[in-house]
This record gives C-alpha cells, sequence and structure tokens, in this order.
C-alpha cells in the first residue's frame, strides 16, 4: 500500500504548525483537509482539496524537516 505524506510545515502559515499526517491518499486528504479548516480556518471546498492534495509527497521520497 503506497502511502502519502502531508506535512504542514510545507504550507505557509502563521501558526508554524508541525502537523504531519501520513496514509493512504484518501486518508491524507480527508484528515489535512479537516485539519486546514479546524486549525487554520480555510474554507472548505474543492479548491482546497486541491490545494491540499498539491502538497501531498510520496512516503518513498519523503524528507521529515523544515522546507528547504
Ligand atoms: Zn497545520
Amino acid at each position: 500500500m503506497n502511502r502519502v505524506v502531508a506535512d504542514c510545515r510545507r504550507f505557509p502559515s502563521d501558526s508554524n504548525c508541525s502537523l504531519t499526517i501520513i496514509g493512504t491518499e484518501d486518508e491524507v486528504l480527508r484528515a489535512a483537509a479537516e485539519h486546514a479548516v479546524s486549525v487554520h480556518g480555510h474554507d472548505a471546498g474543492d479548491q482546497l482539496d486541491d490545494a491540499v492534495r498539491g502538497m501531498l509527497e510520496p512516503e518513498e521520497s519523503y524528507q521529515p524537516g523544515e522546507r528547504a
């Protein structure tokens, strides 16, 4: 099962959020979208889903740490 990673540190934000979500693409999309809404105050919707999808990284090539 291929898993993907959504690392909130990759997202520009004021809160220096460090949450990292790892799971299947569907799991991560749902969890990351809910997190973006509940914690970061984004509006739920297709635009947010697209933004979240764009930040997913394959688990195999994921490098933990701050974005360069
Ligand atoms: Zn966050």
